[in-house]
């Protein structure tokens, strides 16, 4: 419609359909080159541990074949890479799926504080393992949205994972469920005590393979892909994510449901 418009008002008839053939095909380039470079990205990312492993097939049979102490740290090694190059195809195939699947806004409402309770326990493990206390804040009365609950799960999860994550260790982790209240939908958020993120990241942070400091993240087990797949989601939901951060404070990233 913009581009008819272009040629309705700014240019003749026939130049106009020259811009609108230009503009689709510069559009057509940009996604093209947006796929090369997510292939090329996710590539990079899978041939890192696969190298590590391939590496280490070479070393248990020479140099470490006869010394069983090498060996079992060489195997250990080879598992955590194994896992994260399944982590990363985990993620890869939730991310196609979401974008094969068109979406149909769910026809029901559906109670967000039983997912949040469900994330809350299912992670439990990791935050006692990463000394952290999750702090819930949890009304005792229904807080429902229109949407799909595994897919709203999967957004509670990746944010409570992060929060967790780059969280201060022995510190705390908020997570509140907010009630809609006149002119706001409701609101779900996870507030960590760790470094936060500085503001020039902020806006990339959900970008496809984005991370802030790339030696912490790939230590904390991460894809990321996380925040891409949670703003994936929450656009299908016609909802918004929010981060506040102060560097060394901690981050809040809350999650905004429409109002209806
Ligand atoms: P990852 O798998 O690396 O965690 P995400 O997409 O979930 O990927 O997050 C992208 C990046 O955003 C992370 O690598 C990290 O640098 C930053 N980040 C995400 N959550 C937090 C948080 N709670 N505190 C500080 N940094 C965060």
């Amino acid at each position: 419609e913009r581009w008819f418009r272009i040629a309705g008002t700014s240019v003749g008839e026939s130049s106009g359909l020259f811009v609108l053939v230009f503009k689709d095909q510069s559009e057509i380039r940009r996604i093209d080159r947006m796929r090369a470079d997510f292939i090329a990205n996710a590539s990079h990312e899978l041939r890192t541990p696969l190298a590590s492993v391939a590496g280490f097939i070479d070393t248990l049979r020479g140099p470490a074949r006869n010394d069983p102490k090498a060996r079992e740290q060489f195997l250990q090694i080879m598992q955590n890479q194994t896992a994260r190059m399944a982590r990363l195809i985990d993620d890869l195939l939730s991310l196609s799926r979401l974008e094969m699947k068109s979406y149909a806004p769910a026809s029901g409402t559906i109670d967000v504080r039983p997912l949040v309770e469900g994330v809350i326990d299912a992670l439990r493990h990791l935050a006692a393992d990463n000394g952290v206390d999750i702090v819930k804040d949890i009304p005792s009365g229904p807080v429902e949205v229109r949407g799909n609950g595994d897919e709203l799960t999967q957004v509670f999860e990746n944010l409570l994972e992060n929060a967790i994550k780059y969280g201060q260790s022995g510190g705390r982790v908020e997570v509140s469920v907010l009630p809609a209240e006149p002119g706001t939908g409701p609101r779900v958020s996870f507030t960590d005590h760790g470094p936060g993120i500085a503001e020039e990241h902020l806006p990339r942070v959900t970008e496809r393979f984005y991370r802030v400091d790339v030696e912490t993240s790939r230590s904390q087990k991460g894809t990321g892909l996380g925040l891409a797949i949670v703003k994936h989601i929450l656009t299908r939901h016609n909802a918004r994510l929010t981060i506040k951060s102060k560097i060394g404070e901690g981050a809040t990233f809350t999650v905004n449901f429409p109002t209806n």
